[in-house]
């Protein structure tokens, strides 16, 4: 199973696969109204997700913690290969 760098959010706790995926899925003004999308609204945009193991640091040790990590689906292909 693919290995990737986590990127978790504080607000849903969802991981993704990069900043810019995760930059995408909130929306609305920082200090107004901004949120995380839904699962429901992140699909219905084009996300998509996949189980992959994610890096965590744990007291200065890595270890890998299988996730649900959301990508954009029209990115997939470029994204996951550069994943490796
Ligand atoms: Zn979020």
């Amino acid at each position: 199973m693919r290995k990737i760098r986590k990127v978790q959010c504080s607000g849903c706790g969802k991981f993704f696969v990069g900043d810019s995926i995760f930059d995408r899925h909130r929306t609305g003004e920082f200090g107004v109204d901004r949120r995380c999308f839904t699962t429901e609204e992140m699909i219905e945009k084009g996300f998509g997700s996949e189980a992959c193991f994610v890096g965590i640091a744990l007291e200065g040790t890595k270890s890998y913690q299988e996730k649900t990590v959301w990508f954009l689906i029209d990115n997939r292909e470029s994204l996951l290969a550069s994943l490796g």
